[in-house]
């Protein structure tokens, strides 16, 4: 397979995690024979030094040229005396709105290994594995008219969606259960609001076309209290754009840690996929940034723009054997320390790459001498 990847590593840790990320996709590439390159660009605060642009417009011409873009981080203190327009993080929005991605994937995994570090109690994260698909480009964020206004002390923003922006995103999320535990929670507040009513009955008719996965509809509001309550009960999580954005940074306590992360933008002209965690300035430099938000953000790459499902699989099994040995950055060696847990060792950005790396490489060796059987 033949794959080109824009891969704007950004500011701050941002090159830090990239870099483990793109080691293991190389790898991805050598073991299974695949063509994948690797085009650097500038995005954010490098950017704005080597250019006075967030986002070059040779960036943003190579991105739209390329299968698919990783990015790890934007944001630097030393811009933060500019408008918003010219900041680093503005090179970021500009360049989510230009590839066109209206469907946001955000995965919520309970990992055994890191029960410890979830404020809820193991035995309710326990089996959780969630993959939430918000809306990304309507409703509430960007219905317009929207306006406050300072003399009448007034202010509004309109909740709109189109039966086609609702059909669309829901299309996601049912092929995407198809291919899990075949189950799709769709999100509203239909008892309140007319755009969750057109959400819903869309949503419904949709639902006819994939008669193997179970459609279940929740408000958002007790949707609020079931995730916390029995998030294994979840498996692809449907919602429009604010509801969404507010239950995936609920459920993420699920994980435990920022730097566990991963998340996919898809539908639009070319994919995007970003680690959920900012440049985190507090600890670039150190060697102490989790690279695994990225390295899976690597795997859904492959699997979402590359249909690479094995090779995303073998990539997430690496990632659960490395945490089961007990290997931690220092974000997730955090509170750690239940009795039953391996020993645990304290490793850096690099050597946790490392890790994964070799892990993959056992389970690919695994995976090639079982088939030459
Ligand atoms: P942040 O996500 O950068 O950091 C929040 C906290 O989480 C920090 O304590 C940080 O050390 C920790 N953290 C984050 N990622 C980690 C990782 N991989 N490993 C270990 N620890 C990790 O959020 P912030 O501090 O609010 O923002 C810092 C900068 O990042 C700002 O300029 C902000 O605008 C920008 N930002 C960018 C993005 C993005 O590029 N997608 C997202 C959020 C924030």
């Amino acid at each position: 397979m033949k794959l080109k990847i824009a891969i704007l590593a950004g500011d701050g840790i941002g090159p830090e995690v990239t870099n483990e990320a793109v080691n293991i996709l190389r790898a991805v590439a050598e073991f299974g024979g695949h063509d994948f390159s690797f085009v650097p660009l500038l995005l954010g605060g490098v950017a704005i030094t080597a250019t006075g642009s967030p986002l070059p417009t040779a960036t943003l011409d190579a991105c739209l040229e390329s299968d698919a873009v990783l990015l790890g981080a934007v944001g630097d203190k030393k811009f933060d005396a500019l408008s918003p327009d010219k900041r680093p993080e503005a090179g970021l929005l500009q360049i989510r709105h230009a590839l066109g991605g209206f469907a946001n994937l955000r995965p919520s995994i309970a990992y055994p290994a890191l029960s410890a570090n979830s404020p809820l109690r193991p035995e309710v994260t326990e089996g959780a594995d969630i993959l939430f698909v918000r809306e990304l480009l309507g409703g509430l964020y960007f219905g317009s008219p929207r306006e406050w206004n300072k003399s009448t002390g007034e202010a509004w923003n309109t909740m709109r969606y189109t039966k086609a922006e609702v059909a669309r995103v829901a299309k996601v999320a049912f092929e995407l259960a198809s291919k899990r535990r075949k189950k799709v929670t769709s999100v509203d507040k239909a008892n309140v609001l007319e755009v969750s009513q057109l959400w819903r009955a869309t949503v419904t008719e949709v639902a006819k076309d994939y008669p193997d996965v179970t459609l279940e509809h929740q408000l958002v509001d007790s949707m609020a209290m079931h995730l916390m309550n029995i998030p294994r009960n979840f498996d692809v999580v449907l919602t429009e754009n604010l509801f969404g954005d507010i239950l995936s940074d609920e459920a993420s306590i699920i994980t435990g840690s920022l730097g566990m992360l991963p998340s996919a933008t898809i539908g639009g002209a070319v994919n995007l996929f970003e680690p959920v965690h900012g440049s985190a300035p507090d600890i670039a430099g150190t060697g102490k940034a989790n690279p695994l938000g990225a390295i899976l953000t690597a795997a859904m790459l492959l699997r979402h723009s590359a249909n690479l499902e094995q090779d995303a699989a073998a990539i997430e099994a690496a990632v659960r054997t490395v945490l089961a040995d007990g290997n931690r950055t220092a974000d997730i060696a955090r509170g750690n320390v239940p009795d039953k847990s391996p020993a645990q060792h304290l490793v850096s950005t690099t050597e946790m790459g490392k890790l994964v790396h070799q892990a993959l490489a056992q389970s690919i060796d695994q995976r090639q001498s079982m088939h030459a059987v």
